[in-house]
């Protein structure tokens, strides 16, 4: 038995984990366990890949990549760090990208990821042709894009089966650079507005904004945008070598890290100078790949500088931009100790019943849960959000409650209908989906 928590490191629990070798011994471990769940690389900040006094099967032996191209057949054990390697060199790149490169196809089909560009290019199963899965009786099946259980497993969280494999369509680069535009606001209506309107002209944005500002200053924020850089806007010095690809890691953070390491002050000092370091307004920097897309993976395991009690991350999408005005007041005014807050703004949703995104503004918040009074604060802001129409990230949430399921994703029992189908012994579960009733 081995103690598995998510990313955020709360909830742990003991499962059998197995690391199946072929596809015989994963439909063996499938067909003789009477509960299973799959876990990717872990990151899933709660406990949708964990499975107390089950069993875990973890999808390493999934690692076939197939040659770049269009359309790339992928096994779901590849972790989008391999991928890239591979793909970014030879001019392709993934069509939606999470802000780490630590997660498997699996895992990222089965959350149904979103990216920077959602405004533009929806979720990541959007760009799926078509997985194969493996159903609670060990059989194997391959599904298309609109067949029932390809929606049910698009942000389905593992609850319909194991994802063996899939066929991921790509897209052209000609660089492995992006342009990027930076600008700061100071305040909360400024940055809506200028949200909406970088939206209409780019592919990427995203805003970083300070939590613990008040005031006239509430919701002050770096607006970053990006697109792919074209050869012809690389300097010389980059055009010999226009798809080099080379991410960094550097050494980790020590695992005794103390719980009080990130306070009010310290939060606060790094928030005033993230925020001042930012300049006014630049246009058209290079920047890299990982520095653009991936730039807390440089760190390795910076999930322990909230020490062992560990954090969580709080993510919802509304359409009310009154609601975000709200929850962040709420932060501030607790002053939550939040360096980690992202707002950015969604397209419309799409036909899996639990995908997460639909359109509005999603905010992130990474929160210590060393926070007095933490679950008054959200459950408070839960039913705000659920009352505006809004949802949770299943992939982020570790502490909703049950009753709000139904309401935030109105399509559950479409879900479910899928589900009974294909696991009539819901022999795939997880904590998560105990814990929620799913
Ligand atoms: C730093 C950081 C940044 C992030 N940024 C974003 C972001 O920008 N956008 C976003 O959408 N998400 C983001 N995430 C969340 C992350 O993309 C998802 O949680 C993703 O599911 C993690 O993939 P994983 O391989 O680690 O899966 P795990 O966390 O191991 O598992 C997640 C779920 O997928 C299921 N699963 C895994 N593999 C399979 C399989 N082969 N078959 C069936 N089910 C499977 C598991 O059962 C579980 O329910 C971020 C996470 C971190 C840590």
């Amino acid at each position: 038995m081995t103690v598995l928590t998510g990313w955020g490191r709360t909830s742990p629990s003991r499962a059998t984990v197995v690391e199946p070798a072929s596809a015989d011994q994963l439909s063996e471990v499938v067909r003789t366990s009477p509960h299973v769940i799959a876990r990717g690389l872990g990151r899933s900040y709660g406990d949708p890949a964990q499975n107390s006094g089950g069993t875990v099967i973890g999808s390493g032996h999934l690692s076939s990549i197939g040659p770049p191209g269009p359309v790339m057949d992928l096994g779901a054990g590849v972790s989008l760090d391999e991928l890239l390697r591979v793909c970014v060199p030879a001019g392709w790149f993934v069509p939606v990208t999470p802000g780490t490169r630590f997660v498997t196809m699996g895992g990222a089909f089965a959350a149904d990821i979103h990216g920077k560009n959602h405004h533009r290019d929806g979720t990541f199963s959007r760009h799926v042709q078509d997985i194969t899965i493996m159903l609670a009786d060990g059989q194997v099946r391959t599904v298309a894009a609109g067949d029932p259980l390809f929606e049910a497993t698009a942000g389905g969280m593992g609850l319909t089966g194991f994802i063996v494999s899939m066929r991921l369509k790509m897209r052209p680069i000609q660089t492995s650079r992006i342009l990027v535009n930076t600008v700061r606001t100071n305040d909360l209506d400024t940055l809506l507005a200028t949200m909406l309107e970088a939206d209409v002209h780019s592919s990427y944005s995203v805003a970083w904004v300070d939590t613990l500002a008040t005031g006239a200053n509430l919701g002050r924020a770096v607006i970053t945008t990006g697109e792919h850089a074209a050869v012809e806007d690389l300097p010389d010095r980059l055009r010999e070598r226009p798809l080099e690809y080379s991410p960094k890691q550097f050494a980790g953070t020590p695992a005794w890290m103390p719980n009080w390491a990130l306070n009010r002050v310290s939060v606060a000092a790094f928030n005033e100078l993230w925020y001042r370091k930012a300049p006014r307004h630049r246009e058209g920097q290079i920047q890299s790949i990982p520095a653009f897309f991936h730039p807390l993976d440089g760190v390795r395991d910076w999930n322990r500088i909230y020490g062992d009690r560990g954090f969580l991350q709080y993510q919802f999408v509304v359409a009310e931009t009154e609601v975000v005005r709200h929850a962040l007041q709420k932060v501030s005014a607790a002053r939550c100790p939040v360096f980690l807050a992202v707002l950015k703004r969604f397209g419309p949703s799409n036909a899996a019943p639990l995908s997460f995104p639909m359109s509005g503004w999603t905010l992130t918040l990474d929160i210590p849960t060393s926070v007095p009074d933490l679950s008054g604060l959200l459950d408070e802001l839960d039913e705000e959000i659920v009352a505006a129409g809004g949802r949770l990230y299943l992939a982020k949430d570790s502490r909703m409650h049950p009753q709000h399921l139904p309401r935030m994703y109105p399509d559950l029992e479409a879900f479910r209908a899928v589900r009974e189908q294909v696991d009539p012994g819901r022999v795939w579960r997880s904590d998560q989906s105990q814990r929620l009733g799913i």
